[in-house]
């Protein structure tokens, strides 16, 4: 059976869990092999994660000489990969980094790519969601490598035994591959919350905040969910892009979904419509949200909040 290469999404050696979704993905493909690109401290915990999730075999590549440089030694490192063990497929998240390293990928092995895939087939057909969810394509690689990136909640994180062979890689990077190198760079302000596209609860708010996102978040910390936003609220500067939910933002699929004074625009809907229940409080009841609503609740999301705050934090 062809390998499936899973390129491994991970935070200082924490698996992040679209990595995990991806596992499921290459297993209806071939073989899993997953290449983890990390801190060879945590190589060893990362591939009994990555076994424990179907993959048969990983390749662990110390990123010790690789670190302060953009992504190019890490498609130098793929690029080897690929013409060592000619995959059935290279999967990526789809993110900004995976996005960047996949393109490179694709040109380097001359090969063709997928970007933001919903889906996979085991004959490597792959569904995308395009225009806001109004129309489904289904394409598939023809030349090379099949090199594609999957949205975060596409497919089931599976636990089921692989092998977990690890096989420690070691690369020569060119020094072309070093031309740019990060010269300063800020950690993000832990937030104490759940990532927005792993967490099961995600809260947000829209234009209807007016701005003051207190109850949203108080809300989300008592139900130890995440913060999202819609782009109206992003727009008006009073959350990050990095909370956006939507067509030009993050697709989330979390077990509920609770949108404050969001409107329910078909660019919104995009990003949160796969949610296993929606709920939205909104003052507006003609607002197209509800259209999509498990439970809706009309009224002023600054009064209706704090009472479900209060109730959740109780008991
Ligand atoms: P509005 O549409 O203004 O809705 C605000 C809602 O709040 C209303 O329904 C109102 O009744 C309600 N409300 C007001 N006050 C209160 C209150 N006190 N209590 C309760 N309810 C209240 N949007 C995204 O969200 N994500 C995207 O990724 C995205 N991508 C886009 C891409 C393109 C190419 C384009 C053209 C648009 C995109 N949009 C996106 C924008 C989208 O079309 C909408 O404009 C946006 O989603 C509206 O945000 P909103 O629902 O917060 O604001």
């Amino acid at each position: 059976m062809s390998e499936v290469l899973v390129v491994v999404d991970h935070v200082d050696g924490a698996i992040r869990k679209p990595t995990l979704e991806l596992l499921t993905l290459a297993r209806r493909m071939g073989s899993a092999s997953a290449v983890f690109i990390g801190p060879a401290d945590a190589a060893a915990g990362a591939a009994e994660k990555l076994a424990a999730h179907g993959a048969e075999k990983v390749y662990t590549v110390d990123d010790a000489p690789l670190r302060g440089y953009l992504v190019v030694p890490k498609v130098e490192v793929l690029q080897h990969l690929v013409e060592k063990t000619s995959p059935a497929a290279v999967l990526l998240v789809s993110g900004s980094e995976g996005k960047e390293i996949a393109a490179r990928l694709s040109i380097r092995t001359g090969s063709g790519l997928i970007t933001d895939a919903v889906d996979l087939d085991a004959d490597g057909t792959t569904t995308q969601s395009v225009f806001a969810g109004s129309f489904t394509v289904k394409a598939k690689v023809t030349t090379g490598t099949p090199i594609i990136t999957v949205k975060p909640n596409s497919a089931p994180v599976e636990e089921t035994a692989g092998a977990g062979i690890v096989e420690p890689v070691s690369v020569a990077i060119s020094e072309g591959a070093k031309a740019a190198m990060v010269v300063a760079s800020q950690p993000r302000k832990a937030s104490g919350r759940p990532e927005l596209t792993e967490a099961a609860i995600v809260v947000s708010g829209g234009r209807g905040t007016g701005g003051d996102f207190a109850p949203v978040e108080a809300l989300a910390d008592s139900l130890g969910a995440a913060v999202g936003a819609s782009r109206a609220a992003v727009d008006s500067g009073w959350m990050p892009h990095s909370f956006q939910v939507g067509q030009t933002g993050k697709t989330v699929s979390p077990q509920l979904y609770v949108a404050n004074g969001i409107s329910g625009a078909i660019q919104h809907r995009a990003g949160m419509q796969t949610s296993k229940t929606i709920v939205a409080v909104n003052k507006d009841p003609e607002a197209p949200i509800f259209e999509l609503v498990d439970f809706g609740v009309v009224g002023d999301l600054h009064t209706v909040l704090p009472k479900v705050t209060e109730e959740v934090t109780t008991r």
